[in-house]
């Protein structure tokens, strides 16, 4: 009976994951699907619960308990410009955890192993000590604990190849003789070596191509630790974690217009990666002052808003719902342009946005809204860089060349809100910013935000 009740939590639990995961590709239903998932979630750990091989329940409440708490604080207190390194810890944790219950299964049944469950265990420990150990690096990276720049050498990739070829050969030599227990133990100790130099070489700013794609690994590493202790909804959910992860990570790369082997390999954000030859970056740029730009704005018929990461630095996205809302008190059209990758997470601007109440609406995609340009009064770049450079549509010798980009440089008027000459994540030269239609605001963008949104109101 209990059996059953097991069975049927889990069912329960898979459904409503992959009804959560639907609802998370769009931004309308995202919050309803994160709510189906959370629910998936209890039912997943009430049905384990419930498991008969449980022998106490001390130390799984105190695990509880413990990481509750851990949660909650986390919640609380990580700012929104920290999610990704926080997503870098919560994945390290997970990888972790399947690389131990696979650690234990082989310590526990070890020589008895068959070579399927053998194959299972050592595909959830390879992976699950190498997303350990890669996250681990990730984190330290976004957290600014270790050098953000790629960490490179001669010969590191095929250095890093042979390591991982050798970690596959291991554990191609398992499956002939799961019993060789120093074997088991070097291969985990390989992988959780390779993760760390898998991530060294990979720039900061790459971090959230990295992470959704070691996210499919632990996915991966989950489903396989389903198959070794026979748990059908850590297959199921280990799987769509797997897959979606892998597919998040190449549309990412799509949207950079670059590929995978380039992310993970072409150590992108050191010097030499983005030696670049310029174009349109001769003469100076045109400061202007908030008065000037908000008798534009307040007279403008259509003004369009670009995000990007300075933004989310910001933290300016309440202070632009302010200054929309002046502007629309006065009649002008306002519309928010979000490129995919502007800031440094998948979504980061709409879920920014969203948190200031910015209706759904009003936000456009970059095909919906670049043939918009050209009848814009004033566009106004709030702390992005890289994706509003003109040089990657005109410019083939650009590192960045081919990335689809808003092309702010078509509206009649553009406004540039940074707070001085720095460059973007790729770290090359914008000519956007010499135009002679451009007018660069200088100032952190929440405070020059709040002096304009005063300004228009005495327009
Ligand atoms: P960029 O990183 O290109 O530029 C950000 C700009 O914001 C800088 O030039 C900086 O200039 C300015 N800035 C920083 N802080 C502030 C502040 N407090 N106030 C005002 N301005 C500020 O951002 P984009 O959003 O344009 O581009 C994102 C980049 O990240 C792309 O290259 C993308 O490929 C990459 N990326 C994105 C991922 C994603 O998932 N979204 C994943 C991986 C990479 P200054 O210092 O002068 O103020």
């Amino acid at each position: 009976m209990t059996n059953y009740l097991v069975e049927f939590a889990y069912l329960i639990a898979s459904i409503l994951f992959i009804l959560g995961l639907k609802g998370l590709s769009h931004p309308e239903s995202a919050r309803r699907g994160m709510v189906l998932a959370e629910v998936g979630m209890l039912m997943a750990i009430i049905g384990t619960l419930l498991h008969r091989d449980i022998v106490s329940y001390e130390w799984i409440i105190a695990g509880l308990l413990i990481g509750s708490t851990i949660g909650a604080a986390m919640s609380y207190w990580v700012p929104m410009t920290a999610m990704p390194q926080r997503t870098a810890l919560s994945h390290a944790f997970g990888a972790f955890a399947a690389a131990l219950v696979g650690i234990s299964e082989y310590y526990r049944h070890g020589a008895e192993l068959g070579s399927f469950t053998m194959g299972a265990i050592g595909f959830e420990v390879m992976l699950g000590a190498i997303t350990t150990t890669g996250s681990l690096v990730a984190f330290a990276k976004l957290q600014g604990l270790t050098r953000g720049t790629p960490v490179v050498y001669k010969g590191q990739n095929i250095f890093n190849m042979s390591l991982l070829v050798f970690t596959i050969g291991i554990f191609i030599y398992l499956l002939i003789d799961p019993s060789a227990s120093p074997v088991f133990y070097m291969m985990t100790g390989l992988a959780f070596l390779f993760g760390v130099l898998l991530v060294m070489p990979i720039g900061a700013a790459d971090m959230p191509v990295v992470m959704s794609l070691l996210n499919s690994y632990a996915g991966l590493a989950a489903a396989a630790t389903g198959f070794a202790i026979s748990n059908n909804v850590l297959i199921i959910a280990g799987t769509l974690d797997g897959f979606s992860g892998f597919i998040l990570s190449v549309l990412m790369c799509k949207a950079m217009n670059r590929s995978m082997t380039n992310v993970l390999f072409g150590a992108f954000g050191s010097d030499s990666s983005t030696a670049q030859i310029e174009s349109g970056t001769e003469g100076t740029m045109r400061e202007v002052n908030v008065d000037d730009v908000a008798i534009q704005l307040a007279y403008a018929k259509q003004v369009i808003f670009v995000p990007g990461y300075g933004m989310a630095t910001a933290q300016a996205q309440h202070t632009v719902r302010e200054l929309a809302n002046v502007l629309e008190s006065k009649g002008v059209t306002v519309k928010y342009a979000i490129h995919p990758v502007a800031g440094r997470m998948p979504g980061h601007m709409n879920v920014l946005l969203a948190e200031a109440n910015v209706p759904y609406s009003s936000l456009y995609e970059l095909e919906q809204i670049n043939h918009e340009f050209p009848s814009t009064d004033v566009a106004v770049v709030i702390g992005a860089n890289d994706v509003v450079n003109p040089d990657a549509r005109d410019n083939a010798q650009s590192p960045i060349a081919g990335m689809p980009i808003l092309e702010v440089d078509r509206a009649r008027s553009v406004i540039v809100l940074k707070r001085g000459k720095g460059k973007g994540f790729a770290g090359i030269e914008n000519p956007l910013f010499y135009k002679s239609v451009t007018g660069m605001l200088y100032g952190d963008a929440k405070d020059s935000l709040a002096r304009l949104t005063q300004a228009v109101q005495h327009a």
